[in-house]
């Protein structure tokens, strides 16, 4: 339809919506065809322990370098991946080259590190994905104490069928944490059910945890309500060192954020590893 705009102007459609539908094909386009094109990398953000401030792991993050477009972020390019199911390829990939990197740090004789991999949903209702997930691990010679899987609450707290993928997936012997945990919508009526081995905190706590209480508290709730089940808690997005205190004084164990690194290339973070000891 043709709507009047004051000023006698003319607009067709909602503004900015056919410009939108473009932009939208031709980035599905060049995602679809990025994935063979090899414009896709895995960036590396160290975990730490919080008590010993020791590397306990690090987490692998994707990065789409396209070259005429530049550097698009995941916020960006993940939704688009997950409604075109172009995220199956694109996870298949990811998952492949986590498992080929820790293979390889193993090779080179560092201390042995867990690359956790971000999953999405559209993934775990793939009814072969737990097979997938084998099959990779094989090929690339890796055990389930080198891979660690991310998923964020949303994707399953009310799915019965997804809570069992995720326990055949633990049954590999994978630790599965739930990322950005507090902000989904079922979390402590769903927490007894939960197939997880460790929550993440989401980082929109951690970011005024130092100016606001009812951040503190949720925190401290999140760490007491772990600790009750028995699951590990890690905290994100730490920033500052007053942040990492006061986690540290509730009794969080393990955090990760731009204060201790950046996510980092393979090269770039492999001067922080220590190598066993012969
Ligand atoms: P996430 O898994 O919760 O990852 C944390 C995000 O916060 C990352 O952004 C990381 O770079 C950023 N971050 C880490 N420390 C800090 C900090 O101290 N301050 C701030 N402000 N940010 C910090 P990134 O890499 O842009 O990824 C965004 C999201 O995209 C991820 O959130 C995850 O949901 C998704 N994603 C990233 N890589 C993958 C992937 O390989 N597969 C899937 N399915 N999703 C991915
Ligand atoms: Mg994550
Ligand atoms: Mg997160
Ligand atoms: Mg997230």
């Amino acid at each position: 339809y043709v709507k009047e705009q004051g000023g006698g102007s003319y607009q067709m459609y909602e503004p900015g919506t056919a410009a939108k539908t473009l932009e939208r094909i031709l980035l599905e386009n060049e995602l679809r065809k990025s994935v063979h094109l090899g414009y896709f990398t895995l960036e590396y953000q160290p975990k730490m322990n919080l008590v010993h401030g020791e590397l306990s792991g690090v987490e692998a993050l994707v990065r789409w370098n396209h070259p005429d477009l530049g550097q698009i972020p995941p916020d960006k390019f993940i939704p688009l991946a997950e409604e075109t199911k172009i995220i199956l390829p694109l996870g298949e990939w990811i998952l492949r080259k986590a498992c080929n990197q820790a293979a390889q740090w193993k090779r080179q004789g560092y201390d042995p590190i867990r690359i956790a991999v971000n999953m999405s949903t559209i993934q775990l209702e793939d009814p072969e994905i737990v097979e997938t997930i084998e099959r990779i691990m094989m090929e690339e010679g890796v055990g389930p104490e080198m891979i660690g899987i991310e998923l964020t609450e949303s994707s399953f707290a009310d799915r019965h069928e997804m809570r069992y993928t995720i326990q055949r997936i633990r049954d590999l012997g994978i630790v599965v944490a739930i990322d950005d945990f507090g902000t989904g919508y079922s979390t402590f009526s769903y927490i007894k059910e939960l197939p997880a081995d460790t929550l993440k905190i989401d980082m929109s706590f951690i970011r005024d945890i130092d100016v606001n209480e009812n951040s503190q508290a949720i925190v401290k709730a999140i760490i007491t309500l772990a600790d009750t089940a028995g699951l590990n808690v890690i905290a994100e997005g730490i920033e500052t060192t007053e942040q990492a205190g006061i986690l540290q004084l509730l009794g969080c164990r393990e955090g990760q954020g731009y204060l201790y690194s950046k996510p980092l290339p393979p090269e770039a973070i492999e001067s922080t590893f220590s190598k066993v000891e012969k």
